[in-house]
């Protein structure tokens, strides 16, 4: 399977995926941490947007510049950690707090070819009319689940360009954005 380029929107940060689509997840998330991560980078989504996002494991992707621009922030301290782009600030990655988790996935809008991800499998924290949410092709997100705990398993977890594997820390200081702050993305 040909690699799938992704970049930041200045091109300073540059990389590119192995196996997609077919070791990921394609997905929107409507969760209120996505569409804050994506408004503090800049967007400016409105409430009831979701994020387009392509999930799967750190091994798959491979940075190849740029690796020193990438900022982390965190909307609280054990969070999923989602990864900037200083030099022009868009949003790249997300990743969990702790690389033995091995789940990271790209923002949609970095990728060369969007098309290549092929229909979206899964959609994630649909409001409903209710007030609460769901998770549309559970199925896809669960296949993500199982080939993460395979990761975890059989080392692969240690393929990640985003943390020093010895001390399970993020290669940057975590930026801890306020509760407020968070608030104030949403609004
Ligand atoms: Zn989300
Ligand atoms: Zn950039």
């Amino acid at each position: 399977m040909a690699a799938l380029p992704f970049r930041c929107s200045c091109g300073t940060v540059a990389g590119e995926l192995s196996n997609a689509p077919a070791k990921g997840t394609h997905l929107v998330c409507y969760c209120d941490s996505c569409r804050a991560g994506a408004n503090y980078c800049g967007a400016s989504m409105a409430a009831g947007t979701p994020l387009q996002l392509y999930l799967t494991q750190p091994e798959h992707f491979r940075i190849t510049q740029g690796l020193d621009q990438l900022a982390p922030f965190r909307f609280s301290p054990r969070a999923i950690t989602r990864w900037q782009a200083r030099c022009c600030g868009v949003q790249m990655f997300s990743t969990q707090a702790d690389p033995k988790l091995p789940i990271m996935s790209i923002v949609a809008e970095r990728l060369a070819n969007v098309g290549a991800l092929g229909p979206l499998t899964c959609k994630a924290f649909v409001p409903t009319s209710g007030g609460k949410s769901r998770h549309e092709g559970k199925w896809a997100l669960a296949r993500s689940v199982i080939a993460a705990l395979r990761a975890k398993l059989n080392g692969n977890w240690r393929k990640t360009q985003l943390f020093d594997v010895t001390t399970c820390q993020p290669i940057a200081d975590v930026i801890l954005v306020s509760k407020d702050d968070k608030r104030a993305l949403l609004s």
